[in-house]
């Protein structure tokens, strides 16, 4: 389930392990939200059936184990039963900040912590002074290793600069 680079890059692994694997996807198309050579490769496997314009209705099992899975299609409205023992959610990243409740670092809508800012705040600094935020958990990074592995880069020399103009002790979360 899901339309991402992550949900194509398991289909493209699943197809090679399983004897069926459906793709299903709320948007009309995969284009639209996956990288090409992801699209291409799922077109060229002979085993995975890609079903757009579609979301989840019910699952359906006992004693914990999924035996079925039903799908609704946007438009017709048409209900499809598969029975399907494994199921795969890729719809987004829950970041886990909820433990920085009351910390006084400021989270965006979605959980994401907030950094930068025009009041004076350095790249990467947070709400709180002094606590730096890198990588996916950032609000508005870009999801992306080398931008992670970047952002930590970036953030010693920030605090390398913190340290001598301020004179505290820094942290970072990541
Ligand atoms: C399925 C999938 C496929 C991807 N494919 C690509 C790709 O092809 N190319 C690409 O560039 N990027 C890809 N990404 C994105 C990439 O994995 C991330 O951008 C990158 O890992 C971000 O690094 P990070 O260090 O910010 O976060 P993470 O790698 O998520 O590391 C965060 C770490 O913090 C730990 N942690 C969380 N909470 C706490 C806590 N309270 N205390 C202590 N530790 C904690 C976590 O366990 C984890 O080890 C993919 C992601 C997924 C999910």
């Amino acid at each position: 389930m899901g339309g991402g680079n992550s949900a194509g890059q398991a289909v493209v692994y699943l197809a090679g392990q399983a004897t069926k694997v459906w793709l299903l996807v709320r948007g009309s198309e995969l284009e639209s939200s996956m990288s090409r050579y992801l699209v291409d490769r799922i077109a060229g496997l002979p085993n995975v059936e890609v079903v757009t314009q579609t979301h989840i209705s019910g699952l359906e099992g006992e004693d914990g184990m999924l035996d079925a899975v039903r799908w609704r299609h946007g438009k017709s409205k048409e209900e499809v039963r598969r029975p399907i023992r494994h199921l795969f959610l890729f719809i987004g990243a829950e970041p886990n900040t909820t433990w920085l409740s009351g910390s006084g670092v400021a989270l965006d809508a979605k959980g994401f912590v907030l950094t930068g800012g025009d009041d004076g705040r350095r790249p990467l600094e947070t709400s709180r002074r002094g606590i730096f935020a890198i990588g996916d958990v950032r609000s508005n990074s870009v999801k992306r290793v080398a931008a992670a592995v970047g952002e930590g880069a970036q953030v010693v020399a920030i605090l390398h600069a913190f340290l001598a103009g301020a004179n505290q002790t820094p942290a970072a979360t990541a």
